[in-house]
């Protein structure tokens, strides 16, 4: 079994990474390291064993796999650091601040002969797996529109993600994720990139977004992430030639309504509001057919499992260095488009 150090016991090295490595038997959980002599005592108190030094780590000739799940503008240095002393290093998301910042990650892993990826642990989500497997199926026929949100009322954590030095805001927090999802799910080119940021609890950094991708095939995606909704809006929204799906909650199955009949005999106009409409007035039943879409089943430590197999050439990774730099430039972009609020050309 490989073996496994934890860098960062906060959250997510402590509450996923070390959680799992103890759980699952994927990998063998060597012991962590944190920064912080408070987290280090924990680890203890825990009864695991904390290195005392990242330098301690790295002279440990049994690590295989470094997991670095610390502050986001802390990653290059350490991440760099992991790969020149030979281990494999899995980092959290979002990996880097930048495409240069992320090349020189790249140039390192290649110089080390490791491996090296980003944990896209929201590529297990259920709801986005449905969405995908929607997409694939046909089940709307021609996807022309796919709109994913994510809604909170609480604002920016007020930890290290709420400044900017620290890799901050909501793009690099979030939109990393969905961002990530859209791009499997729609494997067009991009032609364009439009983003409006949102700073409506903190001038630092972008507390919500609305980000607009246009594919060279005309299919569109919206990806909006918001810290600051009191009603949340719609998981997933998808629209086709043949129908519509939705998720409205991501602990619920997609819906999907399928036009089976597009002329109808007779449109009966409603009265809606002060005004009288047909354009506007539902379909019945006789044209369309509604359905849930029953969600696949995913496990997250998969991640992992592929991670080991990849390391003994058993498999290809599944998240590879062009996806994680195609994530990388989006999300550029999408600062670049907010901050001189025009539409950028992308490939
Ligand atoms: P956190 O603040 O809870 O924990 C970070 C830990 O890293 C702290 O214990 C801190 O003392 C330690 N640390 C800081 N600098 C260090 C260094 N140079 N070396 C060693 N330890 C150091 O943060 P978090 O929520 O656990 O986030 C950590 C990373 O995980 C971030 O990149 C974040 O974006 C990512 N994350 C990913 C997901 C996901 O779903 N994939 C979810 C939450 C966080």
């Amino acid at each position: 079994m490989k073996n496994l150090v934890v860098i960062g016991y906060g959250g997510m090295g402590g509450g996923f990474h070390v959680k799992h490595a103890l759980e699952d038997g994927v990998v063998n959980l060597l012991g962590i390291y944190d920064i912080d002599p408070e987290k280090q005592r924990k680890a203890e108190t825990n009864g695991i064993y904390s290195y005392s030094s990242l330098d301690e780590v790295l002279a440990d000739e049994r690590v295989d796999i470094c997991t670095v799940a610390i502050p986001n503008d802390s990653h290059l240095e350490t991440v760099v650091k992991c790969l020149e002393a030979g281990k494999n290093v899995i980092c959290e998301k979002p990996v880097a601040l930048s495409c240069t910042d992320l090349q020189k990650m790249f140039d390192a892993a290649d110089k080390s002969g490791k491996l090296f990826s980003v944990h896209q642990n929201r590529r297990w989500d259920v709801d986005y797996l449905a969405m995908r497997e929607i997409y694939n199926s046909g089940a709307v026929g021609e996807v022309f529109d796919i709109e994913s949100r994510i809604h909170g009322s609480r604002g920016i954590p007020s930890d290290w993600r709420c400044l900017k030095a620290h890799g901050g805001g909501m793009i690099l927090d979030w939109g990393v994720h969905l961002i990530d999802q859209i791009l499997q799910i729609v494997p067009e080119k991009i032609k364009s990139v439009y983003c409006e940021l949102d700073n409506i609890t903190t001038k630092e950094v972008d507390d919500g977004f609305k980000l607009h991708l246009l594919f060279e095939n005309g299919c569109r995606a919206h990806i909006e992430v918001g810290t600051y909704n009191f009603i949340s809006m719609p998981r997933f929204y998808m629209r086709g030639k043949k129908g519509s799906a939705m998720i409205t909650d991501w602990r619920e199955n997609a819906k999907i309504v399928e036009c089976t009949h597009w002329h109808e005999s007779e449109v009966l106009p409603v009265e809606h509001a002060a005004g009288l409409t047909k354009t506007m007035a539902p379909r019945d039943d006789v044209t369309t057919r509604t359905y849930e879409w029953t969600r696949p089943v995913a496990d997250v430590y998969d991640y992992y499992r592929n991670f080991v197999r990849a390391i003994d050439g058993e498999e290809e990774l599944l998240v590879t260095h062009p996806q994680m730099m195609r994530v990388m430039r989006v999300m550029e972009a999408a600062f670049e488009s907010g901050e001189k609020n025009k539409v950028i050309d992308f490939e």
